[in-house]
């Protein structure tokens, strides 16, 4: 068994609030939502980040967001989305397997990044 959160999720051995699947890629709620509309769009596949992908990977990566919008709309945010893809420490990236986070609601997420100084 893989000591992968997100691979353990995909193969149903950590319960998860699943919102779609099909035979590539999973999409279920975050455990701690930032907005009403928050869910986590992940391969099956176990590619640790978008640090690590391939060529390869690249269509299945395409399939992802090309279905982020329907994801969006059936969680609840028909009027747009945010997809955010932490990557690597300086991202903030906590989970070492890649995922989307589809964020939104019936309110305007809000600014992308405060600025900062540097
Ligand atoms: P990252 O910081 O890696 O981009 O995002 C990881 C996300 O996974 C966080 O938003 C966090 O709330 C979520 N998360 C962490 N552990 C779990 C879990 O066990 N189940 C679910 N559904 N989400 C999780
Ligand atoms: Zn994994």
């Amino acid at each position: 068994m893989s000591d992968c959160l997100f691979c353990r999720i995909a193969a149903g051995s950590i319960p998860s609030q699943k919102v779609y699947e099909d035979d590539e890629m999973l999409v279920f709620r975050d455990i701690a939502p930032a907005r009403p509309v928050h869910v986590l769009l992940i391969p099956r596949k176990h590619i640790a980040s978008l640090a690590s992908v391939t060529p390869e990977d690249a269509p299945l990566l395409g399939r992802m967001l090309a279905r982020a919008n329907a994801i969006a709309i059936a969680a609840g945010s028909p009027d747009g989305f945010r997809l955010i893809i932490n990557t690597g420490w300086i991202g903030g990236q906590e989970v070492p397997h890649l995922h989307l986070h589809i964020i939104g609601g019936p309110n305007p997420v809000g600014p992308m990044l405060k600025r900062s100084e540097e």
